[in-house]
């Protein structure tokens, strides 16, 4: 009997291994494609020898040193790297161990700006109804997936999520892109003004949204509205890179595309590739500022911020990414995946949708391509899809449709960023495949 939980299987799924770049082989011998980079996270594919040999020296060197006492060479050389590529104003850095962690910090940090800057009514966060942003209780209030959230209403923060912006099932007919993405935009507006613009402390948002829409990009326009709205009513723009950031989209962040930079960054998943465990929450100085000519100290902190192996990893990790050219590499690799997808899918009757940027991309299924009337739920056909892809050796991210029963099942795909065409042949083939087999 095996004591680990929870078990995502009814039977006991195969035993991994080993891995060896855009594969990962189970006991048995199998071999399975990482189409999604497990959630996107593995984004320099698996054996990836510099970052294992960074590891190992960090830790001949130092494998932890608290840092409520002391700050580590890897973690200053990670902080460093990162603000000389970051976006905008953000010039501080909070290493944490994970998505959930950065972004609850970013939380934590929002409210405690405000109450330093002699605000305190400014309390509440808004943010969207398609979103993941987590599973820790703050994390998971910011959220909009009702699924994960359904068992923990009482306990969950009071956040208000307006809606997402949704091209394919929102914008009206006749309604250009740029217009629907000023229209979905002031949304914000609105919503800072019921509730009172003095009591609103922050907005966040994934710039492309991962696990529950499958890689929905922003109509044109939209975060730069958004941070307009923003700045009018003195909110701060939090933006949750978890899972679209460092380099996934083909920029190292994602929201370079969209021409904004938010007060707040969350990042993790492809920062420490699969290698370690490892996230961060990037701030501006007029943040750590507030904060640091006030009490003095973020209220906030585990045992593993800063960990320096993490970090070393992580530092490794950024490095690859840059000076292996693989952003460029996203781009190029990201768009013959679009073309081959486009080519398998573009006139199936059941393929509504095709998504995303970079190797950051989603597929909507629907019932009927017309209507974009989703599948009936009990037909389980993400689960389906999941279930065959794997049987036939790939690993993708089917989910199922989450808001107000408008969106579809929908499949994301995030391989890592070393891809061959031949890989995305194999990839599409069996995605196929697979979706074959779950329609019926
Ligand atoms: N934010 C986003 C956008 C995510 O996709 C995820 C993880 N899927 C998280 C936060 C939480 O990250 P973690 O699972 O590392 O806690």
């Amino acid at each position: 009997m095996s004591h680990i939980f929870p078990r995502h299987t009814k039977s006991a799924p195969p035993v991994a291994v080993g891995g060896e770049g855009c594969y990962l082989l189970d006991s048995t011998g199998k071999r399975y494609l990482d189409g999604s980079g497990g959630a996107a996270v593995s984004c320099l594919g698996h054996g990836d020898t510099a970052v294992t040999e960074a590891i190992k020296a960090q830790l001949d060197k130092l494998a932890f040193a608290h840092t409520g006492f002391l700050t580590s060479e890897p973690a200053e050389a990670l902080a460093d790297l990162l603000i000389a590529h970051a976006p905008g104003r953000l010039d501080r850095v909070y290493l944490v161990s994970g998505g959930s962690e950065a972004t609850e910090a970013a939380i934590k940090l929002a409210r405690q700006y405000w109450v330093e800057k002699g605000e305190p009514q400014r309390g509440r966060l808004i943010a969207r109804k398609q979103s993941y942003h987590g599973n820790t209780i703050g994390a998971l209030s910011a959220g909009g997936n009702e699924w994960r959230r359904a068992q923990f209403g009482p306990l969950l923060l009071d956040v208000s999520h307006i809606d997402p912006c949704y091209d394919y099932r929102y914008r009206a007919e006749g309604e250009s892109p740029e217009a629907y993405g000023r229209r979905a935009a002031d949304a914000l507006e609105a919503e800072i003004l019921r509730l009172g613009p003095e009591t609103v402390m922050a907005f966040m948002a994934e710039p492309v949204v991962g696990a529950t829409a499958g890689a929905l990009p922003p109509a044109p326009g939209y975060f730069r509205r958004i941070r307009e709205i923003c700045d009018t009513y003195g909110v701060l723009l939090i933006l949750d890179e978890v899972m679209c950031g460092m380099g996934r989209t083909g920029t190292l962040f994602a929201c370079e595309q969209d021409d904004v930079a938010p007060d707040i960054l969350c990042i993790a998943k492809g920062l420490g590739a699969g290698y370690q465990p490892i996230g961060a929450m990037l701030c501006t100085s007029d943040i750590y500022d507030a904060i640091a000519g006030g009490s003095g100290f973020f209220q906030h902190g585990h045992t593993y911020i800063g960990h320096p192996v993490a970090a070393a990893a992580g530092h490794a990790v950024v490095s690859a990414i840059l000076d292996r050219g693989l952003v460029d590499r996203v781009k190029v690799q990201g768009d013959k995946l679009m073309a081959r997808l486009q080519d398998r899918f573009g006139q199936h009757p059941h393929i509504g949708d095709l998504r995303g940027r970079g190797l950051f991309r989603g597929i909507e299924l629907v019932d009927d391509r017309d209507s974009k009337a989703p599948f009936d739920p009990s037909r389980g056909i993400a689960g389906k899809i999941k279930k065959a892809a794997f049987e036939a050796g790939l690993i993708c991210y089917p989910m199922a449709g989450t808001i107000d029963g408008r969106s579809g099942d929908h499949v994301l795909l995030a391989p890592p960023f070393i891809i061959e065409d031949a890989q995305l042949d194999e990839l599409v083939d069996k995605l196929s495949g697979a979706i074959d087999v779950a329609l019926g």
